[in-house]
């Protein structure tokens, strides 16, 4: 695997795989690998002939009062997770390599970006967008795979690549859950074991969510307040939002159906963990 930090150098990979005819697929990552990156460097390297994955810790993306800083970083250890995985090239750009002194330009993906998590972190999707679509005009891939975890985002750059006409197809992979149903996450590494049993009310209440859905229910209001109730329950968990919206739109549906997305984050502590499901 070759590690590669600057912009020219991947390009001129890229430019060489191109002239093979080689079909390119890319996951971007803000490293600290788990299972779930990996899945979705697994699914790559099915469907693509070489397989870019990046590590960036996007500073655009966090809010000053976010945490960017202390955000958990090995780089040694992902490098040989991605090493065994068969990955033929991982990038690894530093801050300066991708906004350098000047560097002036924000892509926004109008009223999707000020939804669900938009709300209680303005600027977050502007960060992802911009550094996304850097990464897509640096790595030029046929796919990119981003996971179901991080729903908003996935379903914003999927917004993106249709708006913008990248010729990138944009494939959603399914969330990767602990063996006791919490989401895969870097950021589970902050909690504390209290806090970890505590993080384990998002899954249930989707599981229990499911339970009445499947029984017929379909109002939002009914689902969404039996969800509210069950996190409630949880001392050390506030609810930021529990939303039932449409998977394009992300506005709020009046009747739960079939593709309806159910999103929820909410604080443990201090940290803030986010997931979903897909009716
Ligand atoms: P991150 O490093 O958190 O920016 O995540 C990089 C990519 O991995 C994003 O597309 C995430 O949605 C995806 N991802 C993170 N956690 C999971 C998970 N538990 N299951 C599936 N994909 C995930």
């Amino acid at each position: 695997m070759k590690v590669i930090k600057s912009i020219p150098a991947l390009k001129s990979a890229v430019r060489r795989w191109k002239s093979k005819n080689r079909t390119i697929g890319f996951v971007p990552t803000m490293g600290y690998l788990h299972e779930g990156h990996l899945s979705l460097v697994r699914a790559s390297k099915k469907k693509a002939d070489v397989t870019v994955v990046s590590i960036f810790v996007n500073p655009t993306q966090f809010g000053p009062k976010e945490d960017f800083r202390t955000y958990p970083r090995d780089f040694e250890r992902d490098a040989g997770l991605l090493e065994k995985e068969g990955i033929a090239v991982l990038f690894y750009p530093d801050a300066e390599e991708m906004y350098p002194g000047g560097y002036k330009t924000y892509v926004e993906i109008y009223d999707l970006q000020d939804k669900l998590c938009g709300r209680s972190r303005p600027g977050h999707f502007r960060g992802v967008s911009t550094v996304v679509l850097k990464l897509f005009n640096i790595v030029r891939p046929d796919y990119a795979f981003f996971g179901q975890k991080d729903a908003q985002q996935a379903i914003i750059l999927r917004r993106m690549a249709r708006d913008l006409d990248l010729d990138i197809c944009v494939e959603i992979m399914p969330i990767v859950r602990e063996a006791d149903g919490l989401a895969m996450s870097s950021r589970n590494t902050y909690l504390g074991p209290d806090e970890r049993k505590a993080g384990l009310s998002l899954s249930r209440s989707l599981r229990q969510a499911k339970t009445r859905i499947d029984a017929g229910e379909r109002r939002p209001d009914v689902i969404l307040s039996a969800m509210k109730e069950m996190i409630a329950a949880e001392p050390l968990a506030m609810i930021d939002y529990i939303e039932a919206v449409d998977m394009d739109t992300l506005e709020p549906v009046k009747e739960i159906s079939e593709g309806t997305l159910i999103a929820l984050a909410v604080f443990i502590g201090k940290t803030r963990l986010i997931d979903n499901m897909i009716v």
